[in-house]
């Protein structure tokens, strides 16, 4: 809440909407209490006083009445009468919406045929013939102006509801055994509350105007009674006259309408939490770089294709800094496999979107350290040189190829558009490289499946195209972030052994990321472990297996269940990863650690190299 207000007040003109309004509405509400002349009380010998004549600040109109008296009351009613209205419309809309959207079927229809009807009159006829059905007045133009304004809410809303209505939190109610009218009250409103009020702002402004236009033609606010249309609609006789009767109501409309309007818009992007992060924009192309001048080249032997160098990413989220990445350094061979493992949030897929400067921004910032790909520096490179590299030398596999691939696209054409995107090749060539690719892959039936859409494939063969994609371009790298998490175990195994297979055959690099130590210990001959974004223990895979120096690698490797060994106590680690705004000073890892002592807390720990080995520890389980 305080967020939304936050970013409410950041932008300058809704602030100045929503203060404006503020004012209009407090003192249409003090009315009653100002010392105002009596609106109806009429002068005929002081017909059309100039404003700023004596007794009336705003002169008077045809009648003599007070014109500033009239301005206020009129102003309340009008107000009144648009709110009335617009939260009519919003209440009945919503309820039409979500029901429609919830049951569905029968009743969806009959309800939306009938809000079509409703829509298939021109909008202010539509009012017009509601008022001229029920006589003019006040209650009646108010229920005409609600009544064609529904529809455009049970449109809104049914929409959203329909895609709310078949997501699983809506299952899970209805298995907890909830009716379908609380699920609707409980499960749906609060989804689709954003959505109403951002309706609701954006047509209050447009209401008071439609209530105003009823009053202006005479339908809506009966004589003497002032509304500011009825005032805008007195005065047009003595337009060219006397200017300042219409002048007066017209001013009023349009600063009401507009500083509605405004605001209605300032709380609809504050209420978008895409922008939550902050500033009002998209993710950059690349992450944001800001940072002190990248470390001094230091070659290490033997020379790596991929270095990371003291790298530091943050986000940075309006005041808060949260140091996802703090000082890594990893060097990745040709042909070399390392995996990077850790516990969810330890800032390994950070680490990994970093090198190819991929991490949103806003709120993403490299704070620091380098990347280098035979030598050249990534970081700093300009964006066409890294766009070059994503993709053609560095490629990536995710999690999740459901959430990666497009799903109205065909594989194929998939496939081709990754082959195109650095190499220009006509159609039919790119098809022909996509088929070898899937082949590459070993894609069961590819000739079939290149024309298969990703949700006609299983799992582990949605795996297999982002794997074939990310090899689309022969790349050197291959960035692979937990691209077996989401698949069974058989699956998996086969995943693994592909990969091993492409790096023997094409001497590629693969930075697997992983929190399983067994999928490391397949296809790694490196490894190294992330905690609270900092490596905390590096090494051969099957040394840091058998010996680990860190206690949280060794409570890593213990969380590993082993068929076969036997039944053995599964040790859990005990509490949490610590929040990345508020690290412990020392070791990050020292309160969840059962060999911590004092000095684990007292300063910062340095990464101790040791031959091939290196951990971050005081007390190490082992002295490498
Ligand atoms: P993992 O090791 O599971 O891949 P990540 O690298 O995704 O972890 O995340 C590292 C940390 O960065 C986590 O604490 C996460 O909450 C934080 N983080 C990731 N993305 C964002 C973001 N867009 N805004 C704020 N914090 C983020
Ligand atoms: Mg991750």
């Amino acid at each position: 809440m305080t967020a939304f207000l936050q970013r409410l007040a950041r932008n300058r003109l809704a602030a100045a909407g929503g203060a404006m309004l503020a004012l209009i509405v407090l003192v249409a509400l003090a009315v009653p209490l100002l010392p105002l002349q009596d609106p109806n009380a009429t002068a005929t010998a002081e017909r059309f006083a100039r404003p700023l004549s004596e007794g009336h600040l705003l002169g008077t109109d045809h009648l003599g009445r007070d014109l500033l008296s009239r301005l206020a009351h009129g102003t309340r009613l009008s107000l009144a009468m648009g709110f009335a209205a617009a939260l009519i419309a919003a209440v009945l809309g919503s309820v039409l919406g979500i029901v429609a959207g919830f049951l569905g079927g029968r009743v969806d229809n009959v309800i939306m045929r009938g809000v079509d009807m409703l829509m298939g009159f021109p909008y202010v006829l539509l009012a017009l013939a509601i008022v001229a059905a029920l006589g003019p007045g006040l209650v009646n133009a108010l229920i005409a102006v609600a009544a064609v304004n529904v529809p455009f809410f049970a449109r809104n809303i049914r929409g959203v509801t329909v895609a709310l209505a078949g997501r699983e939190f809506v299952d899970a109610a209805r298995l907890s055994g909830m009716g379908n009218l609380r699920i609707m009250a409980v499960e749906i409103l609060p989804n689709v509350l954003p959505v109403i009020v951002i309706a609701l702002t954006t047509t209050t402004g447009w209401m008071i105007l439609e209530t105003a236009g009823l009053s202006f033609l005479g339908l809506g606010s009966q004589p003497p009674q002032a509304d500011l249309g009825s005032m805008l609609g007195e005065a047009r006789a003595a337009l060219i006259s006397h200017p300042h009767v219409a002048v007066v109501p017209g001013v009023m409309i349009f600063l009401v309408v507009m500083s509605i309007n405004l605001f209605g818009d300032g709380v609809r992007d504050a209420l978008d939490p895409r922008l939550g992060a902050g500033a009002l924009t998209r993710p950059l192309p690349a992450t944001v770089v800001d940072r002190p001048a990248p470390p001094p080249l230091r070659e290490p032997d033997p020379p790596a294709l991929l270095a990371i160098d003291d790298l530091r990413t943050e986000f940075r989220l309006g005041r808060r800094v949260l140091p996802a990445v703090d000082g890594v350094s990893l060097s990745l061979g040709r042909g070399e496999a390392v995996g990077l493992v850790g516990e969810s949030g330890s800032g390994k897929s950070v680490t990994a979107l970093s090198v190819m400067r991929l991490v949103a921004s806003p709120p993403g910032v490299i704070a620091g350290g380098a990347v280098r790909l035979d030598g050249e520096e990534v970081i700093g490179a300009p964006f066409e040189v890294l766009r070059a590299l994503r993709g053609r030398r560095v490629a990536y596999v995710f999690q999740d190829p459901q959430a990666t691939l497009h799903p109205l696209y065909r594989i194929g054409d998939q496939l081709a558009e990754a082959i195109r995107a650095h190499q220009p090749m006509g159609a039919r060539a790119a098809r022909v490289r996509a088929l070898e690719l899937l082949r590459d892959v070993r894609m069961p039936r590819p000739e079939d499946r290149i024309d298969d859409y990703p949700h006609q494939l299983s799992g582990g063969q949605r795996q297999r195209v982002g794997i074939a994609m990310a090899l689309a371009n022969n790349p050197d790298v291959i960035i692979a972030d937990e691209p077996t998490t989401a698949l069974d175990v058989t699956v998996q195994a086969q995943i693994l052994a592909l990969l091993e297979r492409l790096r023997r055959e094409r001497g590629l690099s693969i930075l697997f990321i992983t929190h399983d130590f067994g999928v490391v210990a397949q296809l790694c001959e490196r490894l190294a472990v992330m905690y609270a974004g900092r490596i905390v223990e590096e090494g051969p895979t099957a040394e840091v297996l058998a010996a680990p120096a860190h206690p949280y690698t060794r409570r890593l490797i213990a969380c590993v269940p082993e068929p076969g060994a036997g039944r053995r106590r599964l040790e859990a680690i005990p509490g949490l990863p610590p929040r990345l705004d508020a690290l412990p000073p020392g070791c990050a890892f020292a309160p969840r650690c059962h060999r911590a002592r004092p000095d684990c807390g007292a300063g910062d720990i340095p990464l101790r190299r040791a031959g091939a080995r290196a951990v971050r520890c005081l007390h190490p389980e082992t002295t490498p």
